[in-house]
C-alpha cells in the first residue's frame, strides 16, 4: 500500500519484572526493545511506559503494573570504547560492572570508581548513581534520550541538571550515553583500584543479600544533629544507626545489622513489608532525630505515580 509505513513487531506479554530485592509484583505487559524503531513502537502502545534496567533500585509492588515495561537489549547492549582518546558510547541497556572492566581492561580510566553496584547505563544516568568515589555524571560528555513522543534528542552535559542521585531528566527515556575516560592509564594499577573498592563495599556492605541498596538518600542537615553541623551531607545508614534501627524487621523485611541504610528481603518477604518498613523507618527517624530522609529506591506500582 502507497504510504502505508512498516512498524516493527513486539512481542508483548505478562512476565516477572526482575529486580535485585528479588520480591515484587508482575508486568501485565512486558516487552523486550533491541531497536529504536521498536522503542517508538512501544511508546505508540502505551507513551506511560515504564524503563526496567537492572532492577537494582527497584521495588514492584505485589500487585505488579499494568503499563508496558521495556527492557533494552540488541542494539542497546552495544558498547565502542575508542581505547586512544578514552570516549565511550554505550547503549542504556549495557551493564555497568561489564564496562567498567571493559575500560579498566583497555587502560581507560575513571569508572573503576564505581566499582561494586549493579546497574545499566540507563539506570545509572537516570539515578546519576555514585558514591564515595565519584558518579557517572562525572564521566559524562552526552546522553541521548527519546521523548514519550518518540522524539530523539541528544543533551550536552552542561544542559543535564544532574544533582545527587538524579538526572533531571524526568520521564525522558535514555538510549545511549557518550562518556570521557581517561586513556592511557596504567591496567594493574586501575584493577587494584578497583578491587580496593570492591573489598571496601564487601566489608560495609550485605552485599549477598537480597536488597536495592541503599533506601534512602544522604540528607543534607537543616539543623544540627549531634556532631555534625547544618548544611552536612549525612550517611542516612548513619543516621538509622544511631535511631536504633539496625536489625527492625516487618514480614520478611528487614534494616541490615551490617548497613543501617540497606532493607534486606527474605525470599518469602512481600513487597508490602518493605514498604511499610521504609515508612516505619522515615516515621521513627524523624521522630527520634528530627530528620527527613527521602527514599532513593524507585517503588512501581499501580496504586501511585
Ligand atoms: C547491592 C547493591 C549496591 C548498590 N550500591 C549503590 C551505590 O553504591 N551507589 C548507587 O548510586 N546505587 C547503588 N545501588 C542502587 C543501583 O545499583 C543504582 O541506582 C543503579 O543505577 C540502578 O540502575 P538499574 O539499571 O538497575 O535501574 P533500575 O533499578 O532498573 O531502575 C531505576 C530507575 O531508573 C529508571 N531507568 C532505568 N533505565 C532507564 C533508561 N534507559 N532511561 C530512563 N530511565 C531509566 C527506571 O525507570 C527507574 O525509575 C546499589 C544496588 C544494589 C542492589
Amino acid at each position: 500500500m502507497a504510504g502505508a509505513v512498516m512498524k516493527p513487531e513486539l512481542t508483548i506479554g505478562p512476565a516477572p519484572i526482575p529486580t535485585w530485592f528479588q520480591i515484587g509484583g508482575t508486568a501485565e505487559r512486558f516487552a523486550r526493545i533491541d531497536s529504536l524503531a521498536q522503542l517508538r513502537t512501544a511508546l505508540d502502545i502505551d507513551p506511560g511506559a515504564r524503563t526496567l534496567g537492572d532492577g537494582a533500585n527497584l521495588l514492584v509492588d505485589d500487585d505488579g503494573v499494568a503499563d508496558l515495561v521495556l527492557a533494552l537489549g540488541g542494539e542497546f547492549n552495544q558498547a565502542r570504547i575508542d581505547s586512544a582518546t578514552g570516549a565511550v558510547h554505550v547503549g542504556a541497556g549495557y551493564k555497568l560492572p561489564k564496562l567498567i572492566n571493559d575500560c579498566v581492561n583497555v587502560g581507560c580510566a575513571g569508572l573503576e570508581a564505581l566499582a561494586g553496584f549493579p546497574a545499566t547505563l540507563g539506570g545509572c544516568i537516570a539515578m546519576n548513581a555514585g558514591g564515595r568515589h565519584g558518579e557517572i555524571s562525572q564521566f559524562v560528555q552526552r546522553v541521548h534520550i527519546i521523548d514519550r513522543n518518540g522524539r530523539q534528542r541528544t543533551l550536552e552535559r552542561a544542559d543535564i541538571p544532574f544533582t545527587y542521585r538524579s538526572s533531571g531528566l524526568g520521564d525522558t527515556i535514555v538510549t545511549s550515553v557518550e562518556l570521557q575516560l581517561q586513556p592511557g592509564a596504567d591496567i594493574a594499577a586501575l584493577k587494584l583500584r578497583q578491587r580496593e573498592i570492591m573489598e571496601f563495599k564487601k566489608a560495609s556492605q550485605p552485599l549477598s543479600a537480597s536488597s536495592a541498596g541503599c533506601c534512602f538518600k544522604n540528607p543534607t542537615l537543616m539543623e544540627a544533629f549531634q556532631e555534625f553541623a547544618p548544611g552536612t551531607r549525612v550517611g542516612a545508614g548513619l543516621i538509622i544507626d544511631r535511631a536504633g534501627l539496625k536489625g527492625l524487621a516487618i514480614g520478611g523485611a528487614s534494616v541490615s545489622p551490617q548497613h543501617a541504610n540497606f532493607v534486606v528481603t527474605t525470599k518469602d518477604a512481600k513487597a508490602r513489608d518493605v514498604i511499610a518498613l521504609l515508612a516505619e523507618i522515615t516515621r521513627r527517624v524523624h521522630d527520634t532525630c528530627g530528620i527527613q530522609l527521602h527514599r532513593e529506591v524507585v517503588i512501581w506500582s499501580r496504586h501511585t505515580d
